[in-house]
């Protein structure tokens, strides 16, 4: 009988145990959906002492090892815990992640190598005769383990058939230390080949590098930021080498937890509602402009944001162009903390009624804004995936983008002709073209109403669900591995 495809997915966080951004969700969704598609699935993450004790009590002590990392010899312990179905693996060593957050130490460079050689190290002491197929690591944290298991362990027999595929979530952040780090921590100072491959230059190495060089497949989170990350402009100095193995190089773009996120049973809401009865929308609408202070009007667009409020977001386009957006009739409500919190409070003084902003991290309110809104606006200056202009879209709130990454792949623009779309887009990174799309979503709004609102159905229907992801990942895998099985679960 074939053997069923069997999956270790590491990462530096994943919810509901740790998460500081997207990859604590992605890390926290797809392998259920991964299981559902066919797989077998190890999750394996750092034992942070943040884990909260909910969690950490449940966890059972399934074996320990040493891993070696230049004249050191460490522990880790392996702990168990079962939850939906997966399997997690927390990997266990006081010394590194008995710290108040996940990153941002002085060792982080020997902190992550650790973790990356001791997933490589584990694939060996796996519970209940799991035989790894596919290793996938994500972003810089495990960018070593593809290193560590081609230098140290090719050969074994186990790791024989041990393909590993590296997700980037966001290639801005590389994993890049002093090269003293390859004789002091990583023990490959003496293999001429792999420093080589990890230095990006005279002083310097780059795990994120390596992992490129290393991996039998690199994926990112969109189609379109996959071609992105291949030019200068995006790339961040990694794009010569992702030209140069864009042969294995694909994106596939994330899903978002279609449960959670949800119009119809949603309790935060004001009213519930759904693409066959959306009159609950209208509740929600006024309900939010009076908590935010704006003027409760139907016949007012109202365009929200849900944000860092970061360069990367577009706030200098935002910035530039709300004198026009709000005295043109449109209120304004930011949600968000950043940078330009200053300038967003400018905004607010200057026009009461119109404009509102909350500087503040707000789960509750974000999805009383996602429902009450009309309009969500994400200009990103460049956008791996996003998931804001998704939610948004489930929750029949129209996304006014710019066309990069993922949100290039995510929201269809309105066709005035054949009234197909499930938003509004601009191409280039420019505050007047950003307005001008603000007021062709407003027109529409205003001048017809029938248009709009098949728009709005057309983006509450869209597939977001992880199902679709773990189908294109499923693929993938399968191409590595030919001769193992996939074994969906019933729906
Ligand atoms: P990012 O680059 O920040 O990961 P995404 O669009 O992928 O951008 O995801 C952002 C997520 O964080 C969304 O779920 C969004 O609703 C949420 N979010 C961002 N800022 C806030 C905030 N101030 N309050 C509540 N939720 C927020």
């Amino acid at each position: 009988m074939a053997k069923k495809m069997q999956v270790v997915f590491a990462s530096a966080e994943a919810a509901p145990f740790v998460k500081t951004g997207g990859l604590g969700d992605v890390a926290g969704s797809l392998p259920k959906a991964l299981k559902k598609a066919g797989a077998d699935v190890i999750v394996m993450v750092p034992k942070y002492s943040t884990i909260p004790d909910y969690y950490t009590q449940q966890m059972q002590h399934v074996g320990e090892f040493y891993v070696s990392l230049g004249w050191r010899n460490e522990y880790c312990g392996l702990e168990r815990l079962d939850l939906d179905g997966i399997t997690y693996l927390f990997l266990d060593n006081e010394h590194y992640f008995a710290r108040s957050y996940p990153y941002g130490f002085f060792d982080d460079g020997e902190r992550f190598a650790f973790f990356s050689k001791a997933v490589t190290e584990s694939l060996q002491h796996l519970p209940d005769g799991f035989q790894c197929d596919i290793l996938h690591c994500n972003d810089w944290h495990t960018a070593l383990s593809p290193v560590f298991l081609r230098e140290f362990y090719q050969g074994l027999p186990l790791y024989e058939r041990v393909k590993t595929v590296f997700s980037i979530h966001n290639i801005a952040f590389q994993g890049q230390f002093s090269d003293t780090i390859l004789n002091d921590v990583l023990g490959l100072a003496h293999i001429p080949n792999a420093a080589r491959q990890l230095r990006c230059d005279s002083s310097s190495i780059n795990y994120m590098l390596g992992a490129l060089n290393y991996t039998d497949a690199i994926t990112t989170v969109s189609p379109t930021y996959a071609g992105e990350i291949q030019t200068p402009e995006y790339g961040e100095h990694l794009d010569g080498v992702l030209r140069r193995r864009n042969n294995i190089l694909s994106g596939i773009l994330n899903g978002i937890d279609t449960v959670e996120w949800d119009p119809s049973t949603d309790y935060q809401l004001t009213e519930n509602y759904s693409v066959d009865n959306m009159e609950g929308k209208a509740a929600c609408k006024a309900a939010l402009q009076q908590e935010l202070g704006l003027e409760v009007r139907s016949d007012r667009p109202l365009m929200v944001m849900v944000t860092r409020l970061t360069r990367q977001k577009g706030m200098d386009l935002v910035t530039y162009a709300l004198d026009r957006i709000l005295s043109g009739g449109v209120q304004v409500a930011i949600l968000g903390t950043g940078d330009y919190e200053d300038s967003m409070n400018y905004f607010a003084n200057k026009y009461p009624g119109s404009m509102a902003v909350r500087l503040t991290f707000d789960s509750a309110l974000s999805r009383r804004m996602y429902s009450g809104a009309d309009m969500f606006l994400m200009p990103s200056l460049f956008e791996p995936c996003g998931l804001s202009q998704i939610i948004a879209m489930r929750y029949g709130t129209l996304p006014i983008v710019r066309e990069t990454g993922g949100l290039k792949d995510t929201v269809i623009p309105y066709n005035q002709f054949t009234g197909e779309g499930t938003g509004f887009s601009f191409a280039h990174f420019n505050g007047d073209e950003m307005g001008d799309a603000v007021f062709r979503a407003a027109r529409l709004f205003w001048d017809d109403r029938d248009s709009w609102n098949e728009l709005v159905k057309h983006a509450m229907t869209q597939d977001f669900t992880w199902k679709r992801s773990a189908d294109a990942y499923i693929d993938l895998y399968r191409s590595l591995h030919p001769d193992v099985e996939v074994m969906p679960e019933p729906e």
